[in-house]
């Protein structure tokens, strides 16, 4: 072979058997060598980032660069950190009590690293999305195989480029392509499988990772409720739900995707959403820190929610307008939509927000009841008894009262969904456990009683037997 030529790019098949052989001859990397695969994911994001800033906007047709910047370099330089500076304290074996039959004889807990992690990333936050699991895998002393999105190809590549620069290809590499490519991915024997997208495809991953019995996490999406409780300070539950509504023009999974709000208290509701969105949109849609629909599939998909919502007798209002090219859809409230309409029955990912009224705790508690399990719900209200009937009232991923999305970004918290919004968690300790196998382990002293149980079984041991029946 000519030597100016580049290796040829393994197949997936094979670059998996290499990841896992590097693996195996290094089981247990030490706290030095996890902190150096840190240091190494941080400084090649950090020499990237304006490189991936400006791929997230080409990839998008117009993105935020403050929005880009913060939570697609910012978030995650902070993910990368928490990893490293914890890791040590993670990764020791953690003690676990006896029950009293069981002394003299001790227990602990060992995590131990799953070998080589699969990730497979939306295009929504392209970014974050990848290197947040990446980055609580290489702290649980994993290699890394990574999908990222097809959907955001410029962005996939700079990360295939940032792998390829700090990292041997059997520690991290990067595999960029279609949905063949990713089916195949999904159907690699991994240690380990994070998954973040749709509720359809998870399906499918939880499928091939079942035939494999590869452990999965599932990070899906669905429709997060907020709720504007009977006592909530409106203008607050206004102000927070038009931003978490609006940032990445809600092209966020945690996105509050509708809202609920007593009906006396409609129409108030409605003018401090508008107004909060004209403080914090002057320019509407074509505003710089509003962010474009990131194909003509999803602009197109929004328009028919949006043209059957309003066919179906719901009010619709733009209060900022200022819809501009490429793809921008101006935040859009649609006020009391029918129950059945598409809008109403599939996760937005949009700046549309419908704004359903209702008439009693029990009628709104019964609407979000009756769907999915969403992967976050927002409570509203200034009133602690009210917080907890909703709180313990319905079963959401993670929950934040008198807040939006903000649960995401603490990385204290662990985060997941529940049901069809997903399963499993990560996220500073979760995610370290989440890569980790958690390894029971006794240890046995010289001197102890397991001799009480030896065969021939005698009087002895009989008397042990009703004694432990007795107190155990
Ligand atoms: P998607 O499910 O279409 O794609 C996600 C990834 O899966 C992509 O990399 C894609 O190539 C890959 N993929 C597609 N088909 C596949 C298959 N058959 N087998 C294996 N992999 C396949 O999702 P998306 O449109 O990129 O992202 C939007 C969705 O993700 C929304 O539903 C949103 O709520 C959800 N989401 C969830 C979280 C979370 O943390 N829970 C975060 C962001 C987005």
């Amino acid at each position: 072979m000519n030597p100016s030529t580049p290796a040829p790019i393994p197949s997936l098949a094979t670059q998996f058997q290499r990841t896992l052989a590097a693996h195996r001859a290094e089981a247990y990397p030490s706290a030095a060598t996890r902190r150096d695969r840190l240091l190494r994911l941080e400084a090649a994001l950090l020499s990237h980032a304006n490189e991936l800033v400006q791929a997230m906007q080409a990839d998008f047709g117009y993105r935020s660069a403050t929005e880009a910047g913060v939570f697609d370099v910012t978030v995650p330089l902070g993910d990368i950190r928490q990893n490293r500076r914890h890791l040590a304290s993670w990764m020791k074996p953690r003690r676990v009590g006896m029950p009293w039959h069981m002394l003299p004889a001790s227990g602990r807990v060992m995590p131990q690293p799953k070998g080589v992690v699969g990730v497979i990333a939306p295009w929504n936050f392209p970014v974050y999305l990848a290197l947040a699991p990446v980055a609580a895998a290489f702290a649980a002393g994993n290699r890394v195989m990574l999908k990222p999105s097809e959907l955001t190809p410029r962005t996939s590549a700079v990360m295939a480029h940032m792998a390829a620069s700090a990292f041997d290809r059997d520690e991290w590499s990067v595999h960029t392509g279609g949905v063949a490519l990713a089916r195949a991915f999904a159907d690699l024997p991994f240690g380990h499988l994070l998954f973040t997208g749709s509720t359809r495809v998870g399906r499918e991953i939880a499928v091939a990772a079942a035939r494999n019995l590869t452990p999965v996490t599932l990070e899906l999406g669905g429709k997060s409720p907020a709720i504007v409780g009977e006592h909530a300070n409106l203008r607050r539950a206004a102000e927070r739900i038009a931003f978490g509504k609006c940032a990445n023009a809600g092209q966020v999974c945690v996105a509050p995707d509708y809202v609920l709000v007593p009906r006396p208290q409609l129409a108030a509701f409605v003018q401090e959403t508008e107004r909060a969105l004209l403080a914090y949109y002057p320019q509407g849609a074509a505003s710089p820190d509003f962010t474009s629909i990131v194909n003509e599939q999803q602009y197109a998909r929004l328009q028919t929610l949006l043209n059957e919502a309003q066919a179906g007798g719901a009010q619709l209002r733009q209060p900022v307008g200022g819809n501009a090219e490429p793809r921008k859809l101006a935040p859009t409230l649609v006020i009391d939509p029918p129950a059945d309409c598409q809008l109403m029955r599939e996760e937005i990912f949009g700046p549309i927000l419908p704004v359903v009224p209702y008439d009693s705790l029990a009628e709104a508690k019964a609407f979000v009841n009756r769907q999915p399990a969403p992967l976050a719900l927002y409570i509203f209200s200034e009133n602690t008894r009210e917080q907890q009937a909703w709180l313990r009232g319905t079963l959401s991923g993670g929950a934040c009262v008198n807040e939006t999305a903000f649960h995401v970004l603490a990385d204290t918290l662990p985060f997941g969904g529940v049901g069809e919004s997903g399963s499993g968690a990560y996220h500073g300790k979760a995610g370290f456990d989440t890569f980790s196998h958690l390894k029971s382990v006794l240890s046995q002293p010289r001197l102890n009683g397991a001799f009480l149980f030896n065969p021939p079984i005698g009087p002895l041991q009989h008397k042990v037997g009703q004694l432990l029946r007795r107190f155990i």
